[in-house]
């Protein structure tokens, strides 16, 4: 076997292999070159060198930096003032770890006091122990948490329960797009429960990345223009929102957590190998084999990108149901909420949501925080032309019926 002679390890298969300096190869189990002093303290051996700059840094100088450059983001974009009561949207992942545990480091120079809200889904086998890890982590860093449900506030609509539901019209694979938007939504709803001024999200840039390709594959000119922007400035009744990580990649956010010791969960939810986000993210891995730059210059492009008039979105106005800012007669939670109530989850997306916002509300309809729990009811699932609008010949049935057409859909997709 012949000898590493380099410090490289032989083999780069995950982030650390890439970054860290082993004092072995971990194959070969042959002592490596002796990492170089770091450059910033000049007196400690570098523990990695940075994906974008090159810099051979140690633990302590690499976390430094991460900070300061977090701190930059964070007044350079002027997202968060002194004074500010921060939520901060904790998952018990990687990335809102890293965030909660950074801004908790920078509270003295930001001026601002932090508030962790968590949004529980209602996914049985994941989220309970993803939660668990949030407490701990409060605990730990004596931060108060809040916890909202799902099931509290979208009237017993849990993400199984969505899922059961869009399943039985063939889709389960939008699961994500109807958690996304909820949990957009029961996050607004937790801030202003602790009275937050500000919302803070762990939206790295990779994850920035993706969106971007995501919605350049999808076409959405609406969500690209609003892709590269750092934050919202909370236009209508919307508190204003950041991503303060939208400029560290991945791999770094990862070794933060690593020389901090930082204790995460890190299962992936059940519903994520069905998302088409997945796809986006191998593509770019792809990408980034071939031109590591791919992944911040797909954030820039997406803030410099300017839409011509016609293609431009029309300023939002509010949901005609609970008054969130919206494009439409509904705000997609709404529209997705009245879908699912309706028994007619296909409905709530794409071209179908014109449709089901044209007709009258679902007395007592579960699509705001306040509404009592109604069981789901309304015609089959399925649409016999299969445009969204049209019911099947069995329709009228109780919905999660399943007719025969629907059987032969959902063996076909
Ligand atoms: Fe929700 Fe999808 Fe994330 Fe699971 S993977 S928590 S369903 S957005």
């Amino acid at each position: 076997m012949t000898p590493l002679l380099s410090h490289q390890p032989c083999s780069v298969d995950a982030p650390n292999d890439l970054l860290l300096f082993p004092s072995q190869c971990r194959h070969h189990k042959l002592p490596a070159m002796p990492a170089p002093t770091c450059s910033s303290c000049h007196a400690a051996r570098a523990a990695l060198r940075r994906p974008r700059s090159g810099q051979a840094l140690c633990g302590s100088c690499f976390c430094a930096a991460f900070e300061a450059e977090v701190l930059h983001t964070v007044l350079a974009g002027r997202l968060l003032p002194p004074g500010a009561v921060v939520a901060v949207g904790a998952s018990g992942g990687k990335d809102s770890t890293v965030l909660a545990h950074v801004l908790r480091e920078l509270t003295p120079r930001l001026g601002i006091t932090l508030h962790l809200v968590a949004v529980d889904e209602g996914i049985g086998g994941y989220r309970d122990a993803a939660l668990e890890a949030v407490s701990s982590q409060a605990a730990r860093w004596e931060l108060p948490l809040t916890i909202v449900a799902y099931a509290d506030l979208f009237g017993g609509w849990t993400m199984d329960a969505v899922a059961r539901s869009t399943a039985g019209s063939g889709r389960s694979r939008s699961c994500c797009t109807f958690c996304g938007v909820l949990r957009r939504r029961a996050l607004e709803e937790g801030a202003r429960l602790v009275g937050a001024t500000h919302i803070v999200t762990g939206h790295n840039a990779d994850d920035m990345a993706e969106t971007v390709l995501m919605n350049f594959l999808r076409g959405d000119t609406g969500r690209l223009a609003r892709g590269g922007v750092l934050g919202s400035g909370g236009e209508g009744c919307a508190l204003p929102r950041c991503r303060p990580l939208q400029f560290a990649s991945q791999k770094e956010v990862v070794l933060y957590a690593h020389f901090r010791r930082l204790r995460y969960f890190s299962e992936e939810c059940v519903y994520a190998p069905e998302a088409f986000r997945g796809h986006a993210r191998d593509l770019l891995k792809q990408l980034e084999a071939a031109r590591p730059s791919t992944v911040l210059d797909l954030v820039h492009s997406a803030e410099r990108l300017a839409l011509a008039p016609a293609a431009r979105p029309p300023p939002p106005g509010t949901c005609s149901r609970c008054g969130a800012l919206a494009s439409h007669t509904l705000c997609q939670a709404c529209a997705l909420l009245d879908g699912l109530n309706r028994g007619l989850p296909r409905l709530a997306i794409g071209k179908g949501r014109r449709v089901l916002q044209a007709q009258p509300p679902l007395p007592g309809n579960r699509s705001q925080a306040t509404s009592d729990p109604v069981a789901p009811q309304g015609p089959c699932t399925c649409e016999q032309s299969r445009d969204g609008v049209t019911l099947c010949r069995d329709g009228g049935g109780q919905a999660g019926a399943t007719c025969a057409l629907q059987s032969d859909l959902s063996a076909t997709e």
